[in-house]
């Protein structure tokens, strides 16, 4: 464990769960974005995972598959499926990373930053998404994130960039 400094003190950064979905995300290869998803049911993860490519030959039993790529979400919700849990009223949590300077993503306000995740969310009813912001974990219903993704979209790239970009790395978390 290393000393934390002044420039390091964020209570997200202290979260079990936020440096779960840190670690998860480490996994991905993808080279703009790395996120981690946790599932959790009653107080229970049933579910965990990071963006990954698929292989559209060998998807094979997969329940979602969003294209050639799956999001962080999207491969929890696969994960929890595969091994017979019901997403019905589970939250899910979200944090990830930009893997060429290693910089947190952590939005300033409550944004759920995906358009595509809420509708399977919504299919399989989960019930809660949260995103972390420095101060902890902020909740949203799947209603609340559609909007807040469409805000999101609303605004200039820069201006994207800008909402998630932190002077945190990967270095605070671990
Ligand atoms: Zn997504």
């Amino acid at each position: 464990m290393r000393a934390y400094t002044s420039t390091t003190l964020f209570s997200i950064s202290y979260d079990s769960l936020y440096k779960e979905c840190i670690a998860l995300a480490t996994n991905s290869h993808s080279v703009e974005m790395r996120f981690g998803a946790i599932i959790l049911k009653d107080d229970k993860i049933i579910g965990e995972g990071w963006n990954k490519l698929v292989n559209q030959k060998k998807t094979g039993k997969l329940p979602i598959v969003m294209g050639y790529a799956n999001h962080a979400e999207v491969s929890a919700m696969n994960d929890a499926l595969l091994n017979g849990f019901d997403l019905k009223d589970a939250e899910i949590y979200v944090a990830g990373y930009f893997p060429q300077d290693k910089t947190l993503y952590i939005p300033d306000n409550a944004y759920f930053t995906c358009t595509h995740c809420p509708v399977y969310f919504e299919k399989y009813g989960i019930k809660e998404v949260s995103v972390p912001l420095r101060n902890g974990w902020t909740g949203m219903s799947i209603e609340d994130a559609k909007e807040s993704s469409r805000t999101f979209y609303g605004k200039s790239q820069e201006k994207r960039e800008i909402v998630g970009k932190t002077r945190f790395t990967l270095d605070d978390v671990f």
